[in-house]
């Protein structure tokens, strides 16, 4: 299939514009995922999952404007990494991608003061890309409040919880809004990472 066949919003493909179709991971996420399903992606680093969560994630963001006539200032959609590097790269993936859509995005990571982050996140965001020690910071200071996020992404969830982040990752998903929309990426499917989804997605996810 083509982007013309996506049926996604010309500003929201502008991104997508040096490519010349979806990739088979994009193609098979985002029926699903702009349905609102729950969704598990197995896939590596390179097969374009960046997107296949990214555009759902604005989509996300520019339905539930549409409800609301207020100015918004509290995120509605999280994505979780475990590295600072791999949150970088999704950050600036999400950050052109949502220009043209006037949607505002923000990278939280250690390592780093947290001045520009706290002040990003109270001028207003709509997604908030995260590793889980700096966002757990920034929620008990009580300046991430994660309690209107209805969509949530959690890449590379194997190495998030190799690297020792369930407890965060559990505390920061019990945060977010109760009805939502989960997504889970991970390059393999050990037992951890098949209970968390148990746990915190919905009986029937979508598998790809
Ligand atoms: P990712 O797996 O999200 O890290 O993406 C890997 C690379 O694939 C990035 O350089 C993207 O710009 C590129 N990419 C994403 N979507 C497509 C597509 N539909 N066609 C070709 N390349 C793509």
């Amino acid at each position: 299939k083509s982007f013309a066949e996506s049926g996604l919003p010309k500003e929201v493909l502008e991104c997508c514009m040096n490519f010349e179709k979806p990739s088979p991971i994009q193609s098979h996420s985002w029926p699903f995922l702009l349905h609102g399903r729950d969704f598990i992606g197995i896939a590596a680093t390179g097969s374009g999952k960046t997107l296949a969560f990214g555009i759902p994630a604005i989509m996300h963001v520019l339905e539930k404007r549409k409800n609301k006539a207020l100015k918004r200032v509290n995120p509605l959609c999280l994505v979780l990494s475990p590295t600072r590097e791999l949150a970088q790269q999704i950050s600036d993936v999400l950050c052109d991608s949502g220009k043209p859509c006037g949607v505002r995005s923000v990278c939280v990571y250690g390592g780093t003061s947290k001045g520009p982050q706290i002040s990003s996140l109270k001028s207003g965001v709509d997604i908030v890309i995260g590793t889980p020690g700096r966002l757990k910071d920034l929620i008990e200071m009580r300046v991430c409040y994660l309690k209107e996020v209805s969509f949530v992404v959690l890449d590379e969830a194997d190495r998030m919880l190799d690297m020792g982040f369930e407890p965060e990752v559990r505390s920061i998903l019990s945060q977010t809004c109760s009805a939502r929309q989960m997504v889970m990426f991970s390059a393999t499917w050990p037992l951890p990472v098949h209970q968390l989804a148990q746990e915190f997605m919905d009986p029937h996810p979508v598998k790809v």
